[in-house]
């Protein structure tokens, strides 16, 4: 029948009229992120200010884009600082592996996922920059990796 496209056009047009709206208008509106989401990584503080890391570079080693850097060097009085802690963003894939191997819970997957940018030297970060390293005698996590030995750290 001719016209009969026209109105099967009409009833799909009334029929959304009246279905719930799910769209969002981003970025007024936005969505509650999922807990589990992953997205850039940033460096745990204890309540004190002080890093958690204790620049075992365990991370580094499991990175699998190889985007961690971390520039250590050992204090007179003993243990360990931080140069440099520098995460290349721009080539991070957000899987998380860095965090699952860290046994200090030193790193986490922020929920940081407005990550444009035109200026590409803002996908360059420093977690950490001239601090002190926490004491590697931290009791690790019970589920974690054993630390590795200072000629292993160093080989990092
Ligand atoms: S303590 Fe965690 S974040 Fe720091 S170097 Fe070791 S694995 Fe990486
Ligand atoms: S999330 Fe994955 S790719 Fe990104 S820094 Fe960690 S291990 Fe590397």
């Amino acid at each position: 029948m001719w016209g009969l496209g026209v109105l099967k056009g009409f009833g799909i047009t009334i029929k959304n009229m009246f279905r719930p709206v799910i769209t969002v208008q981003y970025p007024e509106q936005r969505l509650p992120i999922p807990e589990r989401a992953r997205w850039a990584v940033h460096a745990v503080f204890n309540e004190d200010g002080t890093p958690k890391c204790t620049a075992c570079l365990i991370c580094v080693k499991e990175c699998p884009d190889h985007v961690l850097r971390v520039e250590s060097s050992t204090r007179p009085e003993g243990g360990k600082h931080i140069d440099t802690y520098v995460y290349e963003l721009g080539a991070c894939m957000m899987c998380g592996l860095c965090v699952t191997a860290c046994p200090y819970d030193a790193i986490e997957m922020s929920h940081e996922y407005e990550l444009a940018t035109r200026d590409h030297s803002d996908l360059t970060r420093m977690l950490l920059f001239d601090v002190d390293a926490a004491s590697p005698r931290r009791t690790p996590r019970e589920d974690a990796a054993p630390a590795p030995t200072g000629t292993e750290a160093a080989d990092a």
